[in-house]
């Protein structure tokens, strides 16, 4: 399994930190989990095409992680003609109704898609990339899970599990990825130390886990509930046993000099583990480096 960090940022603009967006390469599947805006053109930096993909799970449906679902949606139709199989993709409801406002009948992109199914031009172009003489509509493969619930695929399985962030008004999640003895766990926007969190991630081998801002300079107790900062998340990596803990979804504050390495000196003394600050396009290591004093 290669993991990479597609995007690592919040809402903030930001051109270092796209919003979020990972990637898992398996070898024959490619993974994606959350799709932000700026995630797909570090797809593309990072060597993927749409038509690539074969999975996507979305965690929830704030805008900074998914406003490049129809890009990956729409470019994999256009560009994979009749060539590849639907996009599966996974996340909580409401996933269908969601989707459907995008590229349904009536949904945002409804005309879009009426003028490259039925215009001559766009028919042609559809032919010359393998089509047939009828052009389909898009149709993503979409399933709405919620937590318990499991996906398996080719040699992996994906576990749904909790997250706390911005409940009742959105649905949120987490998701669990286990491949030939190595799981990751990916918090998808999870606040606080949430005791069902922890327990849904003990003994990964990898955290991937939103750290949103420094812990003491929330704004209420609630954005520190519903939001990871930095002593909540070494906390939650300790308790759950990670080997491994990849920080990401990281606000602009957090990269100022100085701050970054006060923030982990502070997390080491919670969490023993190594701790990787996440960074566009970051290949994730699945162990520990080597030190090599000769290099
Ligand atoms: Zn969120």
């Amino acid at each position: 399994m290669k993991i990479t960090l597609l995007g690592t940022g919040t809402p903030a603009p930001s051109l270092r930190r796209q919003s979020s967006g990972y990637l898992f390469d398996l070898g024959g599947d490619v993974i994606v989990m959350d799709h932000g805006p700026g995630a797909h053109n570090r797809l593309l930096e990072a060597g993927y095409k749409a038509t690539d993909v074969t999975h996507l799970f979305l965690t929830h449906y704030h805008y900074d992680h998914i406003m490049d679902y129809p890009r990956l949606v729409l470019t994999r139709w256009d560009h994979g003609a009749d060539s590849v199989p639907p996009l599966r993709v996974f996340g909580p409801s409401p996933l269908r109704e969601l989707t459907d406002r995008l590229i349904g009948e009536h949904g945002a992109f409804a005309w879009d898609i009426a003028a490259r199914v039925k215009s001559p031009a766009s028919l042609a172009v559809y032919q010359a990339r393998g089509g047939g003489t009828e052009r389909p509509r898009p149709a993503p493969d979409l399933r709405e899970v919620s937590t318990g619930d499991a996906v398996e695929g080719c040699g992996w399985t994906v576990t749904v599990g909790p997250a706390r962030h911005v409940q009742p008004h959105l649905a949120c999640q987490a998701y669990r990825l286990a491949t030939d003895g190595t799981s990751v766990v990916y918090s998808g926007d999870n606040g606080g130390v949430y005791e069902p969190f922890i327990e849904f991630a003990s003994g990964c081998d990898v955290l991937i886990h939103m750290n949103h801002f420094l812990s003491g300079t929330e704004l209420t107790a609630d954005y520190r509930r519903m939001t990871g900062s930095h002593l909540d998340v070494a906390e939650t990596a300790r308790r759950a046993g990670a080997r491994m803990l990849v920080l990401t979804h990281l606000l602009p504050q957090l990269d100022q000099p100085g701050v970054k390495e006060r923030m982990v000196a502070e997390m080491a003394a919670i969490y023993d583990g190594p701790i990787v600050v996440g960074e566009d396009l970051m290949t994730v290591p699945l162990a520990p480096a080597e030190r090599r004093p000769a290099d």
